[in-house]
C-alpha cells in the first residue's frame, strides 16, 4: 500500500485557489482513499495508479469551472504529462470508467464502446478525480498512454485538447470542395486549424480538397491561424457583419462565448459544430454545455418519409430497434412508427421508461421536440441527475410544425435544415499518431504556449490565460512540491 502526502492549490466555488493538505492512500488493486485537510473526501474503487505531474495547460473549461455542474473544492488540471517512477511520460485519457480502469462491469456504455460516456465515470481534474494542477494524480490505468519520444513536451501537453480537436474534424467530416470555419481561434480553436491542416493533407494526398477559413477580431491571431495551415483568415467584429449568410459549409465554434452561436449559424450552411462548454445559456437553451457533454446533435424531423440509409440516426449503433422519445402533442408520421420502436409522453417520464430496458443503453436512440423547452427537457429531463432522455451522441430532432420560440437555433434548423453537431473527448492514439508523422504539427507546443508558470504560481497563470495577452498557459511543477 501507498501513503503520501503533499500540498495543492484547490480550486473554490468563490474562483479562488487555497492550500489544501492532501493525503492519497492505497493501490491500483485494492483502491484509493483521499483525504483532504485531514477529512476522507474521496473513494476510489481499484484501477487508478499514481503518476507524478510534470505539467498541466490551462484550457477555457479551467476557466468556466465554476459555471460547471461538478462540486468544489477540486484539485483541477486535466491537460497533464505525468510520469512514474521510472521517468516513462504518458499522457493521461481524462474519462475514468469502468474500461479506463480495467474493472469488469456489466456496464452497458463501457460496453458499447462509449467509454468517455460511462455514467459512473469521474473526469480528471473536472469531476471529483484531483488533477494536474497538483503535484500526483491517481490515473486510470489504461487512461495512462506512453508519449513517444520524438515527441517534445511542448507538443504532448497538448495531447488532450487536440485529440478533441481531431474528434471534431472527424465529426464533421469535411468533404471534397467545402469551406470549413474555424469561429474564434485561440487555445483550442488553433487545435482545430492544425487538425484539419492534418486532415486536409490526407484529403488531397487522394485528390480531394476543403478549404480552412479563420474568423477572428484580432489579425494577430489570423496570422497564427495561416500559420497552423489556415487556407484564408477573415477579420470580423462582434457578429462578422461583413460576411454574408451561409459563407461557409460548416463552422466550427471554438469561442467558449455564448454570444457566439447566432453568429456561428448564420454563417453555416450545412452544420455549426460547437466544442464550448461555457456553462451558460444561449439561443433560449439552458442545457448546451451538457449537449456538448453527451456529444448530442439537433437537427430537423423530415416532413416526408426520407431514402432508407439516407440519415446517420436511422440506424442504432447496438444494432437494435431505434428507440424513438416522442414529445410533441401531434400524432407521429407512420414512416417512422414503421421502423422504430418509438414511445410517447414527456421527458421525464420518458427517460425513466427508456431507464429500464436491459437490452443495450438504457436510453432513446433520438428525441422529437416541438419547442425549445423540450430540446433542455430531452439533454437533461430529471432534475439533480446528469443524464439526458437520448443517448451519448444521439440526436434531438426538431418537428416541422414546432414553435421555434424566437431561438435562432431552431429557426436555422427549421428553416434550412441546419446541423447543430458538439463533440468532446478525442482519441490520444489517433493524436499522437497524427503528431509522430508530422514534423510540421510537432511544433504546435512551440507556437502555441505563450505563458509559462510554476505550479505555486498558479492563481497567476490563470488571470493571465484570462487576458487577451495569451493563448496558452502551461504550468510546470518543480521536485519540492512532495515530501
Ligand atoms: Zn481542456
Ligand atoms: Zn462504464
Amino acid at each position: 500500500m501507498t501513503r503520501l502526502e503533499f500540498d495543492a492549490l484547490d480550486y473554490r466555488a468563490d474562483q479562488r485557489f487555497v492550500p489544501a493538505r492532501y493525503r492519497f492512500e492505497g493501490s491500483a488493486t485494492e483502491g484509493w482513499r483521499i483525504h483532504r485537510d485531514g477529512v476522507l473526501a474521496l473513494e476510489l474503487g481499484p484501477g487508478y495508479r499514481l503518476l507524478r505531474t510534470q505539467s498541466c495547460g490551462v484550457c477555457s473549461t479551467d476557466l468556466a469551472r465554476q459555471f460547471l455542474p461538478f462540486p468544489l473544492p477540486q484539485v483541477i488540471g486535466h491537460e497533464v504529462i505525468a510520469t512514474d517512477e521510472t521517468g516513462q511520460r504518458f499522457v493521461v485519457e481524462i474519462n475514468a470508467s469502468h474500461a479506463a480502469r480495467g474493472v469488469a462491469s456489466a456496464c452497458p456504455f463501457c460496453n458499447a464502446g462509449l467509454h468517455t460516456h460511462c455514467p459512473e465515470r469521474i473526469v480528471l481534474g473536472i469531476h471529483d478525480l484531483p488533477g494536474g494542477f497538483g503535484p500526483y494524480l491517481l490515473a486510470p490505468i489504461h487512461a495512462c498512454v506512453p508519449i513517444p519520444a520524438s515527441i517534445p513536451d511542448s507538443a504532448a501537453v497538448l495531447v488532450e485538447p487536440f485529440a478533441a480537436a481531431l474528434h471534431a474534424v472527424a465529426t464533421i467530416a469535411p468533404r471534397d470542395g467545402e469551406r470549413i470555419a474555424v469561429l474564434g481561434p485561440r487555445r483550442l480553436g488553433m487545435l482545430v486549424v492544425a487538425a484539419l491542416a492534418g486532415v486536409r493533407a490526407q484529403h488531397r494526398r487522394r485528390g480531394e480538397d476543403f478549404s480552412i477559413a479563420a474568423l477572428a477580431r484580432d489579425p494577430a491571431l489570423l496570422e497564427l491561424a495561416r500559420g497552423f495551415g489556415a487556407t484564408e483568415a477573415h477579420a470580423i467584429d462582434d457578429d462578422a457583419g461583413a460576411l454574408p449568410d451561409a459563407s461557409f459549409d460548416v463552422v466550427i465554434d471554438t469561442t467558449g462565448n455564448p454570444g457566439a452561436l447566432p453568429t456561428a449559424l448564420r454563417l453555416a450552411r450545412r452544420e455549426v459544430h460547437l466544442k464550448s462548454t461555457h456553462g451558460r445559456e444561449s439561443c433560449g437553451l439552458r442545457h448546451l454545455t451538457e449537449l456538448v457533454v453527451d456529444e448530442l446533435a439537433i437537427e430537423a424531423l423530415p416532413k416526408h418519409a426520407p431514402a432508407p440509409g439516407s440519415l446517420h440516426w436511422e440506424t442504432d449503433m447496438t444494432g437494435r430497434r431505434l428507440r424513438v422519445a416522442w414529445l410533441p402533442q401531434t400524432a407521429p408520421p407512420r414512416w417512422l412508427t414503421g421502423f422504430a420502436d418509438l414511445r410517447m409522453g414527456d421527458a421525464a417520464s420518458l427517460a425513466a421508461d427508456f431507464g429500464q430496458d436491459r437490452d443495450g443503453l438504457p436510453r432513446a436512440d433520438v428525441a422529437v421536440v416541438d419547442c425549445a423547452a423540450q430540446i433542455d427537457a430531452v439533454i437533461r429531463p430529471r432534475v439533480g441527475r446528469e443524464e439526458a432522455l437520448i443517448r451519448p451522441r444521439g440526436s434531438v430532432l426538431v418537428h416541422p410544425s414546432a414553435e421555434p420560440c424566437g431561438s435562432a437555433l431552431l429557426i436555422a434548423v427549421m428553416t434550412r435544415g441546419l446541423r447543430l453537431s458538439s463533440s468532446r473527448c478525442g482519441d490520444f492514439r489517433a493524436a499522437l499518431a497524427l503528431l509522430e508523422g508530422d514534423a510540421e504539427l510537432r511544433r504546435i507546443g512551440e507556437r502555441l504556449v505563450t505563458h509559462r508558470f510554476g505550479a505555486e504560481r498558479l492563481a497567476e497563470a490563470f488571470a493571465v490565460a484570462k487576458s487577451r495577452a495569451c493563448i496558452k498557459a502551461v504550468v510546470t511543477h518543480s521536485d519540492l512540491a512532495a515530501r
